[in-house]
């Protein structure tokens, strides 16, 4: 009582009604409260606990670490065997040519970055994103949240960055607004915030050929469908499309705080000329956080948890879709948006799932559809008992 007092009293808040649940350790697919609650985490995070809470190697991974060097000097002036090697493993995942890592700290940093070295290396001003794109809460990726629906988010904090403009995600007729002019196009590959919306595969194909005829860069924002969220390590892979930067975090740090941005040496080599350090950031791929992002993904490697990921998340939906308060289901791999077509009932199934011990949560831009991100490592039978209790909750609707 005394420490949820405290919270409220000197913890800054971002919402009049924080969720309150005290939090005294997490497992696997769950976490507890001090009187033992248990709760089935469907959000991990928001795409963060892809390995699963407690992971045993990214415990011991940091541990080892944190005995060896924690921070020693500001990001890019030493040879960090964690930075190294997590960069290594990560090229040799991503697509095409792309072979380099930027780290940073978090996913709006990861945006930041991504910004400035398109304007850099095109020596153009233009960039564009997506309606109803989330990108995050920094100026710049602030600026970068689609409008009409990003302003109620944006407009109390203009000025924002000039010459953004928006265009509708799916639409070929948009890809025309992409010229000459253009530095960089920011895109989720699948749009988590607006409710998990899928893109058209023949779409994202147009603007990658409209990115490469006027000479724009393609950003993929990869920060919530990244590290296997949506059954390939990396969204983009699922569609064949190689952009010429990604944008990671979330579960890049393996539950740690850590952003990435990859693109080809020769692009990220922008930062270092006229002028030279173009992004500096103290903390940004710490050694702990490398140690714990290589060691998740090794873990989803050694595993094979990226391949059971589609029938998880299918296992999910075909539980639960024939249920009367369900209108649609928009899924990739294990990000699902449950939609109920009502706020109302999405709100009164938020307190259900409190009592009933589901963390779930609704969409930035959409709140009538309740989230299913739980980590990847999550079994099947905690997927039907999961599920079982979905379904009673839905019934006391
Ligand atoms: N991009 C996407 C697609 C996101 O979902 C988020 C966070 O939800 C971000 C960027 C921002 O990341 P961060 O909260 O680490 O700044």
């Amino acid at each position: 009582m005394i420490l949820r007092k405290q919270f409220l009293e000197h913890v800054g808040q971002t919402s009049p009604s924080p969720m309150m649940i005290e939090v005294e350790r997490a497992e696997g697919s769950f976490f507890y409260t001090p009187d033992d609650k248990r709760y089935f985490d469907l959000v991990a995070g928001v795409s963060v606990s892809n390995v699963g809470h407690a992971n045993p190697d990214v415990i011991a991974a940091m541990q080892r670490q944190a005995a060896d060097y924690m921070h020693v000097m500001v990001y890019g002036e030493m040879v960090e065997r964690p930075q190294v090697e997590y960069a290594r493993s990560i090229a040799e995942l991503l697509p095409g040519e792309l072979n380099c890592v930027y780290f940073v700290n978090s996913g709006a940093e990861a945006v930041e970055v991504a910004l400035k070295l398109v304007k850099r290396h095109t020596g153009r001003t233009e960039l564009i994103s997506m309606r109803r794109a989330y990108h995050g809460s920094t100026h710049g990726a602030m600026s970068m949240m689609g409008t009409p629906e990003g302003e109620e988010w944006k407009s109390e904090f203009r000025p924002l960055l000039p010459d953004v403009k928006s265009i509708n995600f799916n639409s070929f007729e948009d890809l025309k607004q992409i010229t000459e002019r253009t530095a960089g196009v920011l895109c989720e590959v699948v749009q988590g915030e607006a409710g998990v919306r899928l893109p058209n595969p023949e779409w994202l194909k147009a603007l990658r050929e409209r990115c490469t005829e006027v000479g724009a860069l393609l950003i993929f924002d990869e920060i919530q469908t990244g590290m296997g969220r949506t059954g390939e390590m990396f969204a983009c892979s699922k569609y064949g499309i190689e952009p010429d930067v990604i944008c990671l975090a979330k579960a890049f740090g393996g539950g740690m705080p850590l952003g990435g941005v990859a693109a080809k040496r020769k692009v990220l080599d922008s930062f270092t000329h006229s002028p030279c350090l173009g992004h500096i950031t103290t903390f940004g791929g710490h050694p702990v956080c490398c140690a714990a992002g290589l060691a998740a993904l090794n873990y989803l490697k050694n595993n094979n948890i990226v391949e059971s990921v589609e029938s998880k998340g299918a296992l999910f939906e075909s539980l639960i879709k024939d249920h009367d308060k369900i209108l649609e289901i928009r899924r990739s791999g294990l990000l699902l948006a449950v939609e109920l077509g009502k706020s109302e009932y999405l709100y009164r199934l938020m307190e259900i799932f409190k009592e009933e011990g589901i963390m779930s949560d609704w969409f930035l831009y959409c709140d009538t559809a309740f989230r299913i991100s739980p980590p990847l490592t999550i079994s099947e039978a905690e997927i039907e008992e999961c599920c079982t209790i979905i379904r009673r909750s839905l019934d006391r609707l």
